[in-house]
């Protein structure tokens, strides 16, 4: 599904001088990294670059290039001529970095979320691709935009985030054939960024996972994982928002097990929900949509108002029927 080519896009970049470009709230690797590089590239050639998210750059991936661009958004709203939104399914996940835009005469929606309904004036939208860094890494490529050490290695630890490390199904041939690209041309030391990535966390983290796995659910039928934090352990830990992603990969790692959910309580009588699927049949993206949010096929989200126990049960529920409706081998 995509509507505008890269060449249209190229060509509003090119004649255009103010640029905003955000992502969406509670970032990750490949939201973040995509924003600095596409920032980096137009920076290159003169342009003047915002880098705007509602939670500025996270403390584990401040090591990424330049990441100091990147910042929350002002209070007082900032006129553009073109704003980008990257890797943001629907528009509101922009948060407060929206309504920091104050007029911008065209708007950009580049994403690989399935669920995102194309807002903006220009859409592209790869659902095939595993990472928003990837499209990026095409769009400079085929036009011939700047492409420099900073903005490959943002765009690596875009794609390393969003594949799991190259492991989540939609990596592909096209997938390695870029990565290669950026580890060659922008000469990148890949054991470097990885430890950046996946062995810098702090002790806090582990921590967090000790608490979390005492909440430790399975189903009967051992398909369904999952486990909690609620505002109290967060507190009593005093984590970062920033320090649960990923935790339920050790959930979706266990033998059997084809759906993993993740229910964090948060201060605004809602819970959010993190889910991963390991099995195409279930589309735990369609389970969260029925609650108002949205993703991928295999990794999705949503924000459900109730308490833990509440929000548990209505969830767990739903993913019960799906799987009993789901035919799996
Ligand atoms: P995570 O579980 O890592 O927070 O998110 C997994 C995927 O689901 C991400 O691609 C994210 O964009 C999407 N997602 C997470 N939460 C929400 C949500 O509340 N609404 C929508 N539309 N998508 C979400
Ligand atoms: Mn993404």
């Amino acid at each position: 599904m995509s509507d505008t080519t890269f060449e249209q896009i190229g060509r509003v970049l090119r004649e255009h001088q103010r640029f905003a470009i955000l992502s969406h709230v509670r970032p990750d690797g490949d939201a973040l990294g995509s924003q600095l590089a596409l920032a980096l590239s137009l920076q290159q050639l003169g342009k003047h670059v915002r880098v705007w998210n509602e939670d500025g750059m996270l403390e584990k991936y401040s090591f990424l290039p330049r990441a100091d661009l990147l910042t929350k958004p002002p209070s007082v709203a900032e006129d553009v001529d073109v704003a980008i939104a990257l890797d943001t399914a629907i528009q509101n996940r922009l948060g407060t970095a929206l309504a920091a835009v104050g007029s911008a005469k065209i708007w950009i929606n580049i994403d690989h979320h399935r669920s995102n309904p194309g807002y903006g004036d220009m859409v592209i939208i790869d659902s095939r691709a595993p990472a928003t860094g990837e499209i990026i890494f095409r769009l400079i490529k085929s036009q011939g935009l700047p492409l420099n050490h900073d903005i490959a290695e943002n765009l690596y630890a875009a794609m390393s985030a969003d594949t799991g490390s190259f492991q989540y199904p939609k990596t592909s041939a096209r997938t390695f054939e870029i990565a290669s690209e950026l580890v060659r041309d922008g000469v990148l030391d890949v054991g470097r960024i990885s430890q950046q990535l996946y062995e810098s966390f702090p002790r806090r983290r582990l921590e967090l996972l000790r608490e979390i796995l005492r909440t430790m659910r399975f189903s009967e039928c051992g398909q369904v994982a999952s486990f909690s934090l609620s505002l109290k352990t967060a507190a009593d830990l005093a984590v970062l928002p920033e320090d649960n992603e990923g935790l339920i990969d050790h959930l979706r790692a266990v033998r059997g097990v084809i759906v993993a959910v993740f229910f964090e309580e948060l201060a605004d009588g809602k819970v959010r929900v993190s889910m991963r699927s390991k099995d195409e049949k279930v589309d735990v993206c369609a389970i969260c949509q029925k609650f108002g949010g949205g993703g991928h096929t295999l990794a999705a989200g949503a924000r459900v108002r109730g308490s833990l126990v509440e929000v548990e049960e209505k969830v767990l529920e739903e993913i019960r029927e799906t799987l009993k409706h789901a035919r799996i081998s």
